[in-house]
């Protein structure tokens, strides 16, 4: 995959594709940290004397203008953060995208508006998709990707326009792809992976592809109730998938034919509802009272985790091991998180829910080798798929 060193950008417009997708209060922007991953590449371009024309997503407004949606107030912040005026296009591929791309200088940069906005960016017509991608690609001489979060949609500005002008890879996607080498192809073993979470059937695939890689799988969080079913073990009102427990005893049976160590929690947290504020105790994981529900793994579960992770020489954490948005289910998500944290191994932590738990935990976040901006992304990675956007930056 080729970087952004190896195109000549001086003079010319760069059409740069980034993860802008930050959550929105009204017009104000809650968390930015999408945006400040996104500057250094635009500033590298910038300073290369590109005229950077940026386009991005927000939200999902389904192909049609919805002002809720409105990129307006990222251009704003990423004026401030890159200390530049940032220009504004009102639309996608119109009249505004054309003056506004035809307006910049050596050295500055644009924002689109929302290219979900159009219907041809997510369609799964090619031809109409291929239509939308012409027009944007008309915009600019050059293309570069760098949204790691939506390489593995095959959309307009992620598959369609590299296919169309000369293309490179900016740093954020280059990083992203370095590190998941060294989570396949490039692999420090004994290798752990540390799921969780509140779906089962959400991480199948790569549970399945998982199994053929890893040393130890480590289960915890809402997920981990569906293989204790598939033990034979009650688990009370805790979360189950009891339409995924045959493919779960399956996943018992292949990590036992592969010699991979599957650990399950001894023990949980166990409420009498949903609640922050509900009543809980500690139970065994193969004695879980009827009416209770599992929200966290217990204390032995934490040890047990960290004792499997201290000799690992890669690890991938994905999903939380509680209900960690209650500060009562947090100790076990905190455990796992600490552990890694202690660890020399070359750590990563992948999906949306588990990055925000290591932030709302207060954890340093140079405590980890990496936190994957691009949850969905990572984990399609690892089950095995090709991902367009990657597909097409290598091209
Ligand atoms: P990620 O975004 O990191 O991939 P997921 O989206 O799969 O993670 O799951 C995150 C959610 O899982 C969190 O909102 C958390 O509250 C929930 N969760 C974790 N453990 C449990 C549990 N025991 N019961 C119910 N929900 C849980
Ligand atoms: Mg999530």
């Amino acid at each position: 995959m080729k970087t952004i060193d190896s195109l000549d950008v001086k003079g010319r417009r760069v059409l740069l594709r980034a993860d802008l997708n930050v959550p929105l209060d009204g017009e104000t922007i809650t968390d930015d940290r999408r945006i400040t991953a996104s500057l250094p590449t635009i500033r590298a371009l910038a300073e290369r004397g590109a005229r950077v024309v940026v386009c991005a997503h927000l939200g999902r407004p389904k192909g049609k203008v919805a002002p809720e949606f409105s990129l307006a107030p990222v251009a704003k912040r990423l004026g401030e953060l890159l200390g530049a005026e940032v220009r504004f296009a009102s639309d996608v591929v119109g009249d505004s995208a054309r003056a506004t791309a035809e307006s910049l200088g050596d050295g500055e940069v644009a924002l689109l508006e929302n290219l979900r906005f159009e219907p041809g960016e997510t369609s799964k017509d090619d031809a109409e998709r291929g239509a939308f991608a012409d027009k944007l690609a008309a915009l600019a001489e050059l293309y570069v990707g760098d949204g790691f979060g939506a390489v593995h949609r095959k959309h307009a500005s992620v598959y369609d326009v590299p296919k169309r002008l000369p293309h490179a890879a900016g740093s954020l996607i280059a990083a992203e792809v370095e590190v998941l080498r060294r989570l396949t192809d490039e692999l420090a073993r004994p290798y752990v992976v540390v799921l969780g979470g509140a779906k089962v059937s959400d991480k199948l695939g790569v549970i399945a592809n998982l199994l053929t890689k890893v040393d130890r799988l480590l289960i915890g969080g809402g997920m981990a109730y569906t293989f204790l079913a598939a033990q034979g073990h009650e688990v009370g009102r805790s979360l189950l998938q009891a339409d995924q427990i045959d493919q779960v005893r399956g996943f018992l049976d292949e990590a036992a034919r592969r010699d991979v160590e599957l650990v399950l929690p001894v023990d949980v947290v166990a409420a009498t509802h949903f609640a922050a504020d509900a009543p809980h105790e500690v139970v065994e994981a193969t004695a879980i009272p009827a009416d209770r529900e599992g929200l966290d793994i217990g204390p032995k579960t934490r040890e047990l985790f960290a004792a499997k992770l201290a000799d690992a020489a890669t690890v991938f954490w994905n999903g939380p091991m509680g209900v960690f948005e209650f500060d009562a289910f947090a100790g076990g998500t905190r455990a796992v998180a600490e552990a890694l944290v202690a660890s020399k191994a070359f750590t990563v932590v992948g999906g949306g829910d588990s990055a925000a738990a290591v932030r709302r935990l207060g954890l340093p976040e140079d405590g980890f080798s990496h936190i994957s901006t691009g949850g969905g992304a990572s984990l399609e990675y690892l089950e095995g798929k090709t991902l367009p956007g990657l597909s097409a930056l290598e091209d």
